[in-house]
This record gives C-alpha cells, sequence and structure tokens, in this order.
C-alpha cells in the first residue's frame, strides 16, 4: 500500500511517519529530501538542482517528477511509499496518480492529520515551565499533573514565545494553500480524517488500524 500523509505543521506528522516507517517497513517521500539527495549525489540533475536553490529558484515540477519517477520504479519501494508533503497541489495530485498507474501502483489511503488553529494556539501560548526543575507542562491540557506537580504550581512561568507569530503564520499559509487538494482528496473514497488534537499513541493507533486492515 502506498499512503499519502497531509496535514498542517504542528499536526504530528513526522512522528506519525516515522512510525509507519520503522513498524511497516515504508520508504518515506519527501521532495525536500529527493532534492537533497539528488544535489549531495552530484548527479548532472543534482548540480542542476543546487544551481537553483543557490540562486533562489524554483525547481520545476518536472524536475520533481523525475525524481520521483526514479524512486518509484525502485523494486525496493514498491507498494511501501508513504508521501510526506507531497503532492501540493492538484496538477502535483494527478501526475503522482499518472507516475504510480504506469508502474502498476496507486494511492491506497490519503491520511488527513488534522488539527485545528485554536489547538495549536493553546499548544503554544499554555506553556508553562517550572523554575525549580524545568519540567514543561501545558496549563490547557496538563491540568492534572500540574496539579500533583511536588515543586508546586507557584513556580510556574510563562515566558513568551518568540516563534508564536512564525508558527501561526505558517500555519494559515499551510491551509490556505492546500485548501484546493483537500478539497479534491476529501472526495476520493480512500480518503481519512484523523483528529491530530488526539494523543500521539491515539492517532498511531488510528494509522495502525488503517495500515492492518
Ligand atoms: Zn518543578
Amino acid at each position: 500500500m502506498n499512503i499519502i500523509l497531509f496535514g498542517p505543521p504542528g499536526a504530528g506528522k513526522g512522528t506519525q511517519a516515522q512510525f509507519i516507517v520503522k513498524k511497516y517497513n515504508y520508504f518515506q517521500l519527501s521532495t525536500g529530501d529527493l532534492l537533497r539527495n539528488e544535489s549531495k549525489q552530484k548527479t548532472p540533475l543534482g548540480n542542476k538542482i543546487e544551481e537553483l536553490i543557490s540562486n533562489g529558484k524554483f525547481v520545476s515540477d518536472e524536475i520533481v517528477n523525475t525524481l520521483l519517477k526514479n524512486s518509484i520504479t525502485k523494486l525496493k519501494f514498491k507498494d511501501r511509499i508513504i508521501f510526506d508533503g507531497y503532492p501540493r497541489n492538484i496538477q502535483q495530485a494527478k501526475k503522482l496518480e499518472e507516475i504510480l498507474a504506469e508502474f502498476d501502483q496507486k494511492i491506497s489511503h490519503i491520511v488527513y492529520l488534522n488539527v485545528t488553529r485554536n489547538i495549536i494556539e493553546k499548544r503554544i501560548m499554555g506553556r508553562v515551565t517550572c523554575e525549580k526543575c524545568s519540567v514543561t507542562f501545558n496549563e490547557f491540557f496538563n491540568k492534572k499533573e500540574i496539579e500533583l506537580h511536588p515543586c508546586g504550581k507557584g513556580h510556574l512561568v510563562k515566558r513568551k514565545d518568540d516563534n508564536y507569530e512564525t508558527i501561526i503564520s505558517r500555519y494559515d499559509t499551510y491551509t490556505n494553500n492546500t485548501k484546493p487538494i483537500l478539497d479534491f482528496y476529501s472526495k476520493n473514497v480512500n480518503f481519512i480524517e484523523i483528529d491530530g488534537n488526539l494523543k500521539i499513541d491515539e492517532i498511531t493507533s488510528k494509522i495502525s488500524d488503517i495500515l492492518e486492515v
């Protein structure tokens, strides 16, 4: 089975992808990694990529598709690919289906890890650290743990997170950009939405249920 895993930054995609790779012996394909690996190998295509990136230019869909094709055709990858952060638009999605079909493969599941903006905000805004022992809690999600903390509540301090604006703006950009592809995929019978607000192991177990059918 080939899987597409997508969701906004902060949904825990990376953690879940790592789990699938380890437990089910999958290969994680992200375009960032494909581009970096090709550049590292100093192939003619790799050198071209290097040049584009260092000049601040975009790497064309054509180049990305060539790299995808090179990976998809590797026998060890067959039906064991987890696509991470790709496709990002409908053209790419259609092209990916084409490439896969050419090699007698398909996307079996599209897993969307959804996490709301409100939860992302609470994760950042609720962070408190104990001055005495440096343990970190979230005042929205760890109410019980905070009550029971041996140092007492008086030592818990909130620090202003300088990354707040960056994280929220990355989230908004992502959701705006991926809206069309989300609409496109959500009509697909293989589309599964998982609540990214759940605990990591709860998400993991939902993914296992999908993969072990
Ligand atoms: Zn403490």
